[in-house]
């Protein structure tokens, strides 16, 4: 880990070198990203067939860092991959490039908005903690049930938990919410995040009202979705930023809700592939097929459970299986997460867990509402960090 993180700190102790920030090009390849900064494409060759996926998943907002010394020699490139690894591209003692998949330092905090309404929640929540992302989160989730144009009143509270994670003291990826209410009209709304990833109300029925179902009848899960893991045997990170389905070949895929084709055809890793841009936003994705359904191209408009194509083992596959992915914008997310459950509500055991973290929460939301704390907004100190000499560990000031 030491190691790793030694990488990290580069910047603050190259004299003479410069960091210049830029942002991944939308639809950039990684291989004519190489070329385009002439360095070696062996860097690409020489990735195993699981990194060489990841490079497919770059997203096209990556804020990325380049090093270069004073003579221009690129000395060190970070390509965010996910909210957890990177790419790391570095020039070796020998004067070669090296590339690694290395893990991105960053801090979670556990923390709680509490604000009332002046104007609509999103620019409220938005001026109480900076963050556009929880601000569109919290609009998100209650899509459907409340009318934020129209439904909330001056005065009215809102209370938010979350986890936040943040890299050199900036807020950094996509905020956790673990529970959040509104109350209008003495009226709360409140929903609530169970173990398994989805979002419930108060009496246990699914919170989103838009959910997809299942790609395969009779699915059967083979990998499952991971932004890091390290892989003991072969000492580095991985990621896997879908579900894999294991399935015989020709076994029909059916698409996961409404939407439109927005992607039909080849991609390196991926292979055969298709994505549907669906109306909440997300897009979902569906690799490695044999072949799609006659008839099926980018803008085909689908309905939930249409034939789309059929498992085959096309592109970087160790076998015939259907990798399915789900991104909001250009980031994944657990594709369980959005999934319609089979049976409505809770029973045993499931019942009790869900009905102590809605405890929990209310508990929360309740001691808010009567202690209004002020929420001290995260003040951005570019470039104001230390090192911990023991740690190695980068902090905010
Ligand atoms: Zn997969």
């Amino acid at each position: 880990m030491g190691r790793y993180l030694w990488f990290l700190l580069f910047p603050l102790f190259l004299f003479g070198s410069t960091v210049k920030p830029f942002k991944w090009h939308n639809g950039e390849s990684f291989l004519t990203f190489l070329e385009h900064k002439k360095l070696p494409l062996s860097l690409y060759y020489n990735m195993d067939s699981e990194d060489q996926k990841l490079t497919e998943d770059i997203p096209f907002t990556a804020s990325c860092q380049m090093l270069v010394s004073d003579k221009n020699t690129i000395q060190q490139i970070l390509i965010p991959v996910n909210d957890e690894l990177q790419l790391q591209i570095y020039l070796t003692p020998k004067k070669r490039y090296a590339m690694h998949v290395i893990p991105i330092a960053s801090e979670t905090y556990k923390e709680v908005l509490y604000t009332q309404i002046q104007t609509l929640p999103y620019d409220d929540i938005l001026h109480a903690t900076g963050s556009v992302k929880l601000a569109s989160k919290f609009v998100k989730m209650f899509k459907g049930r409340v009318n934020f144009k129209k439904d909330p009143k001056r005065g009215d509270p809102l209370v938010i938990v979350y986890e936040q994670k943040y890299r050199l003291g900036k807020l950094f990826s996509m905020p956790e919410v673990a529970g959040a209410m509104i109350e209008m009209d003495g009226k709360r709304y409140a929903v609530y995040k169970h173990t398994d990833g989805r979002y419930y109300d108060a009496k246990g029925a699914q919170f989103e009202k838009f959910l997809f179902k299942l790609p395969i009848r009779n699915p059967r899960i083979t990998s499952g979705f991971t932004m890091s893991r390290y892989h003991p045997v072969l000492h580095r990170y991985r990621a896997h930023v879908g579900v894999d389905f294991g399935a015989r070949p020709g076994t029909q895929i059916l698409a996961t809700g409404d939407g439109r084709v927005c992607f039909a055809g080849y991609s390196n890793g991926y292979g055969k592939t298709i994505k549907i841009l669906h109306s909440n936003g997300l897009v979902s994705l569906y690799a490695h097929q044999k072949g799609f359904k006659a008839g099926i191209h980018t803008g085909s408009k689908i309905k939930q459970g249409d034939i789309i194509g059929f498992v085959g083992s096309t592109g970087l596959s160790s076998g015939p299986h259907l990798h399915f992915g789900v991104y909001d914008g250009s980031r994944p997310i657990n594709p369980l997460s959005v999934m319609k459950k089979k049976t409505e509500g809770f029973t045993g055991k499931e019942y009790r867990q869900f009905v102590a973290i809605r405890t929990k929460l209310d508990r929360i939301f309740n001691e808010k509402m009567r202690t209004k704390p002020i929420k001290r907004k995260a003040i951005d100190f570019q470039n104001t960090y230390y090192v911990d000499k023991d740690t190695f560990k980068v902090k905010a000031f």
